[in-house]
């Protein structure tokens, strides 16, 4: 089905263009069923993460295929999933020490995905799961710990919506595949990692996405309550630096009706040790 892309709608919001960010924080001024849809050329990505934007494309080679893609995917995502707003950076101008990104990716500071050159060989799967973080743009703990363990969570939601939304299994690509119905065993010194700058939170997150997918491979209302625990505003921005306090603000930010069932599935993904408080001594 071919989307009808709002480039009137753009052209006439040309000066929001280059602030994806926030307007994604204000999702009452876009409509869902429709999300605006943008492809910037040009753009630069600089050393601390932030992303200059460049010029809209509206046509070339990779910008068609690019559309096609992402057409593609987003088709597939039911109305009430769908990110408002997604702005895509082809193949931006990386500083000296940002590593280039080979297909795509999502690009947490500026809230766009970034096609690199190797853009076209990114599939439906890749797609959905990095679609996946785009939506997820809500509210973030600021301790480091904190962080992490909500992104292996958010790790783990993205590749159930890109399984469930996708209808295969497994997800990632490449060398990075991931199959759901296969997770790679836990470790206790992963978990302690978790302390540690550049953890594997997407091999965490793999688990999480293999229970998820396990208890209901379609998605329906279980990938709904997962994602609307990450996709507003939430107590989450002021979570303690404590797993089991980061889990219970992530569990107060989900659909009441859905809690329980998550709760119920985090607390066998994680182990017990993290989720025990601690006790002062
Ligand atoms: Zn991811």
């Amino acid at each position: 089905m071919k989307r009808a892309w709002s480039w009137a709608l753009l052209a006439a919001a040309g000066a929001a263009l280059g602030v994806g960010a926030s307007l994604l924080q204000d999702r009452t001024t876009v409509v869902r069923a429709s999300p605006l849809f943008s492809l910037r050329e040009g753009s630069r990505l600089l050393a601390d993460g932030r992303l200059e934007a460049g010029r809209v494309v509206k046509s070339g080679r990779l910008a068609a295929e690019v559309s096609k893609r992402a057409s593609r995917a987003l088709s597939a995502i039911p109305n009430e999933l769908r990110p408002s707003l997604v702005v895509v950076d082809v193949e931006p101008r990386y500083g000296a020490t940002v590593p280039p990104v080979a297909q795509l990716a999502y690009l947490r500071t500026s809230g766009s995905l970034v096609v690199g050159s190797a853009g076209e060989a990114a599939s439906q799967a890749v797609w959905l799961h990095e679609l996946a973080h785009v939506r997820l743009a809500g509210a973030r703990p600021k301790g480091a710990i904190a962080q992490r363990l909500v992104d292996a969570i958010e790790e783990g939601i993205a590749d159930y919506f890109a399984a469930a939304l996708g209808g295969d299994a497994v997800v990632g690509s490449g060398g990075a595949q991931r199959d759901l119905r296969q997770p790679p065993p836990a470790s206790a010194s992963e978990w302690a990692s978790l302390a540690l700058e550049g953890v594997g939170t997407h091999r965490m997150g793999w688990r999480l996405a293999a229970r998820l997918y396990e208890r209901d491979a379609q998605g329906g209302s279980l990938l709904r309550d997962a994602v609307a625990c990450l996709d507003g505003d939430s107590g989450l921005g002021a979570a303690p630096e404590t797993p089991a306090g980061v889990v219970d603000a992530f569990l107060q930010a989900c659909p009441e009706a859905g809690r329980a069932r998550l709760a119920g599935i985090l607390s066998e993904w994680l182990p017990l040790e993290l989720m025990t408080p601690e006790i002062p001594t």
